[in-house]
């Protein structure tokens, strides 16, 4: 194993493990390091011991490099790996394994802590066909969301990605937030040009329950959208030292189920175990009413990317059937979906 790929490997495993991007970046720091050196200069560094002297090589990381480098398995990688004993959570191995790309994925470009390949590796290593990235939209400040003209620049990164990584795809897409009055947060044009658009509330959760219905029944109605992103925006996991979770916001399900049907918009099964959006209640109903679902990861890490499994076993508990679940079909399938939207 490379010593790049050791060090990768362990951020992956830790990002899995639901540690916090900010604790896996000495792992991910020191590979972006050493990803240009020759093994036999880092041999050189390591012979002379003064690996550590690269600036983002610590001590812990350059452990890693001269075991990985000597031929062996790092002991901190070998911890890691014997921790793992399959998929994250039980159930929904089917789903799992009928899944054929992930739909809602963030990069550093936005509030994620990857670069836009390294996403994409990872994805390919899980068995994807595809990903597709969804980076913020403007107005999520807070989240260094893509002005319409970073968002044209990184079609063409992706364009020249997909060129190195064929035949694996990334497919283009946004994360649009959901304005106030239901209107989408990025360029028609734009909006046009990308293969998959995931529409999210973020902002005013506790709006009262009549508008919040138009305001998302509007998004829904709206010609671009192809996925609505974790619907009730509820988050289970305490946080702060308040101790408090997010409740779901209030709007008509049913009557927002019912246009994700009529404008074949698929209901976004949002795999985050703080989020597991939506709540089975929700979840059912929708199966009820006879929508679309993809089953998405919302990852902004690569490890992430592997929590396909806890939407997949909250799918079967609910009776999602596989042939509804849009992220089951190939890329040209799913794209062919997308564009009879717009
Ligand atoms: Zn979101
Ligand atoms: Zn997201």
């Amino acid at each position: 194993m490379r010593p790049v790929d050791a060090l990768r490997r362990i951020a992956f495993l830790l990002e899995r493990a639901h540690q916090p991007t900010y604790r896996v970046q000495a792992f991910r720091a020191a590979a972006a390091v050493i990803a240009d050196v020759p093994e036999k200069d880092l041999q050189a560094y390591v012979d002379a011991g003064t690996l550590t002297d690269l600036k983002g090589v610590g001590k812990t990381t350059a452990a890693v490099i001269s075991e990985a480098l000597a031929g062996q398995q790092p002991a901190y990688l070998a911890k890691l790996e014997s921790e793992v004993t399959g998929p994250v959570v039980a159930g929904g191995t089917e789903l799992r394994a009928a899944l054929r790309g992930d739909c809602h994925t963030h990069s550093n470009w936005s509030d994620g802590g990857s670069p836009i390949d390294e996403m994409a590796q990872a994805a390919r290593d899980l068995g994807h066909d595809y990903v597709v990235l969804t980076d913020h939209s403007p107005r999520l400040t807070v989240a260094n969301g893509l002005s319409p003209d970073r968002l044209r620049r990184q079609l063409d990164v992706v364009a020249e990605l997909n060129d190195e990584l064929a035949p694996f795809r990334i497919l283009t897409g946004i994360e649009v937030d959901i304005l106030d009055d239901g209107r989408l947060d990025q360029e028609a044009e734009l909006l046009a040009r990308l293969d998959v658009v995931v529409a999210s509330v973020h902002s005013k959760l506790r709006m009262d329950s009549e508008d919040m219905t138009r305001r998302m029944v509007t998004a829904v109605a709206n010609p671009h959208t192809d996925i609505l992103g974790h619907c009730t925006g509820r988050n289970v996991t305490p946080r702060g030292r308040s101790g408090k979770v997010r409740p779901e916001s209030e709007f008509d399900a049913e009557l927002v189920f019912e246009a994700c049907r009529q404008f074949d918009v698929a209901v976004e099964i949002n795999c985050r175990p703080e989020r597991l959006d939506p709540p089975r209640r929700l979840l059912s109903l929708a199966v009820e009413t006879g929508c679309w679902f993809s089953i998405d990861t919302d990852a902004h890490a690569p490890g992430q990317l592997d929590w396909q499994p806890y939407g997949c076993a909250r799918a079967e508990e609910c009776e999602v059937p596989a042939e509804r679940i849009v992220n089951t079909w190939a890329a040209d399938d799913l794209l062919a979906w997308t564009a009879s939207h717009a």
